[in-house]
């Protein structure tokens, strides 16, 4: 699917850099609304219920310009993490987002790119001579709005020359053709994530299909990409050992050389916190998703609160279930972790 907002709003000189003055151009001969703002912390729906600022916020890009330039770490996986959008126009329930963005939903651009990548060379200078990894899409998904803004591409082809950085970007969505033809000197690895019919189509609103994922997957993987995969979040429901196993036979049919392919998985199973239960009870009053924390095994996360996890017996079946299919039909690939 490609995302199309219903209203752009644009920070304070926004415009005054080339990024920023395509996108204004762009959005006005679409005809969509425009709105020039005086601040982000401005942009607010306070006579709005939270559904309905959440899907007005869903519905709306923000272009700004990205300030504080500190990268945080990204253990396990990269070095860094950076971010040339964050948010994202999908809709899935248990979107760590809804916690960590609960106050503001909007997919938000950022138009500074030299100044951001000007300042991850700073990073990798630092850190040599040794590799430094960054990773693009840990708050937001970075290819949902790159028939937009064309960030990925740029990134790609930033880290491309790069002797001692690489990238690392994760995705739900297949806007893939742009990436196809560059010279991305395998210096930047593209993980997707996938799931079963289940999950997709009860959790995860405005992605792209299952089908159109591997689709994509497997032109990023003809082009020459580092590839991988990370199946999240894992569900325990009826009949999830069928639906899984499919996945990966779909996932299967669509790789070139399965047996040789040397793709990565990681996995993660459901969790919830508190604060995401509270959040997504009042977005999502009718949700499908499991927030019983009784049943559930409580675990201490390095963010400082409580996760609420599958039960041990369960999240160690889940773990041989996979490592034995991925085995099966991967057996060149790596499992990087189960969480
Ligand atoms: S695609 Fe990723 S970033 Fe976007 S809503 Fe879903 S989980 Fe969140």
């Amino acid at each position: 699917m490609v995302f199309m907002p219903k209203q752009v709003f644009f920070e304070p000189k926004a415009t005054e850099y080339p990024l920023g003055e395509e996108l204004y151009n762009k959005f006005q001969k679409l005809n969509i609304p425009i709105q020039k703002l005086s601040s982000y912390n401005k942009l607010d729906r306070e006579s709005s219920s939270p559904s309905e600022f959440y899907a007005f916020a869903k519905d709306s890009i923000v272009v700004g310009i990205k300030r504080s330039m500190k990268l945080v770490p990204c253990k396990p996986s990269a070095d860094y993490q950076f971010s040339l959008v964050t948010g994202c126009p999908g809709s899935c329930q248990y979107c760590y987002l809804q916690t960590n963005q609960s106050l503001k939903p909007f997919t938000r651009v950022y138009v500074n790119r030299d100044e951001i990548f000007n300042n991850i060379q700073k990073y990798i200078d630092s850190a040599l001579p040794n590799i430094t990894t960054f990773e693009l899409a840990s708050t937001g998904d970075p290819l949902s709005v790159e028939h937009l803004t064309g960030s990925v591409k740029s990134a790609i082809e930033f880290f491309s020359t790069s002797e001692h950085g690489r990238l690392r970007l994760v995705t739900k969505f297949s806007y893939v053709d742009s990436l196809l033809d560059l010279n991305h000197n395998g210096k930047t690895k593209v993980r997707y994530t996938i799931n079963s019919p289940y999950v997709i189509n009860n959790f995860e609103f405005n992605t792209d299909s299952l089908e159109n994922r591997l689709d994509a997957a497997s032109k990023i993987y003809s082009a020459g990409y580092p590839l991988g995969f990370i199946i999240a979040p894992i569900m325990i429901y009826e009949g999830y050992k069928e639906e899984y196993t499919s996945m990966l036979e779909s996932l299967r049919s669509k790789i070139e050389s399965p047996d040789t392919a040397p793709i990565t998985f990681e996995l993660i199973q459901y969790r919830f916190t508190a604060k995401s239960k509270k959040v997504i009870n009042e977005r999502f009053p009718l949700t499908k998703l499991d927030l019983n924390e009784e049943t559930r095994f409580k675990k201490w996360g390095p963010y400082g609160v409580y996760k609420y996890v599958y039960q041990k017996d369960e999240s160690k079946l889940l773990k041989e279930f996979f490592e034995e299919k991925i085995k099966k039909y991967f057996p060149s690939s790596t499992i990087e972790y189960f969480t």
